[in-house]
């Protein structure tokens, strides 16, 4: 392994409100490609009653359910401190629950509109119809991930603004509603997909790898995280 002195901190946003479908895997599979690569890593946990620091060069929201969801966006935004880390250019990972709060609004339990913490320029609502299943999409070719999958679970459609770009084309599922999955602007990323997202796709983690460190990290091997890919890829089309 090649000796770097590159070192990051992961800040792991409220486990105590967004952590369903083991997102926190996540925070591991980061860990351990940064490790990987000789980075160092110090990972924070800062539970919902503690304020979020704003040093740290990546942040992942997991998914949540519909009222610990709007608890965790008040609590967002009353804090301030994700907003200053996304200004001094911190990465920003966020599933689900987590990446509908990043926006200007989301849908309630019972459909009610909440304010979002209005970090990235989506507007979710209710849809008809609950999208639980397997997701398949094409990134955006400027952002070099392969093909990701993942697991989606939620109410929740979203439209995106002129302010973000959507993470992928849809193949499989729903995503987003509108034949997109996700967003993005600048290193802010949020997806429907659990998995956790990434474990099944180790190209998003080196994404934020690369965002957090400001340069390309050297490859490494993904025999592993490759079977699981095309295990789940070959289920879908089955
Ligand atoms: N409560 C949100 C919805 O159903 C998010 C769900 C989740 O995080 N899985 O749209």
């Amino acid at each position: 392994m090649s000796v770097s002195s590159d070192s990051i901190k992961i800040v792991w946003i409220y486990p105590d409100l967004l952590s369903t479908y083991g997102d926190q895997g996540n925070c591991i599979v980061l860990e351990r490609r940064a490790a990987r690569r000789g980075i160092s890593t110090r990972t924070v946990h800062v539970r919902s009653d503690e304020s979020v620091p704003v040093d740290g060069d990546i942040y992942l929201l997991g998914g949540g359910e519909d009222r610990p969801q709007i608890l965790a966006a008040q609590r967002l935004r009353a804090d301030g401190g994700l907003h200053k880390a996304a200004e001094f250019g911190a990465a920003i990972f966020a599933v689900c629950a987590g990446y509908q709060l990043l926006g200007s609004e989301f849908g309630g339990e019972e459909g009610q509109p909440v304010p979002g913490i209005g970090l990235l320029d989506i507007r979710s609502g209710r849809g008809e119809k609950r999208a639980v299943g397997e997701i398949v999409g094409d990134v955006a070719p400027e952002l070099n991930v392969p093909r990701i999958t993942g697991f989606e679970n939620h109410q929740g459609v979203t439209h995106l603004g002129p302010g973000v770009k959507p993470l992928a084309k849809t193949v499989v599922g729903v995503g987003n509603g509108d034949g997109f999955e996700g967003a993005y602007r600048d290193h802010i990323l949020g997806t429907y997909m659990h998995g956790p997202a990434l474990v099944r796709n180790p190209g998003l983690a080196d994404l934020l790898l690369r965002w957090a460190v400001g340069h390309e990290i050297q490859p490494i091997d993904d025999s592993w995280a490759g079977r699981l890919r095309e295990e789940r890829l070959k289920a879908v089309a089955s």
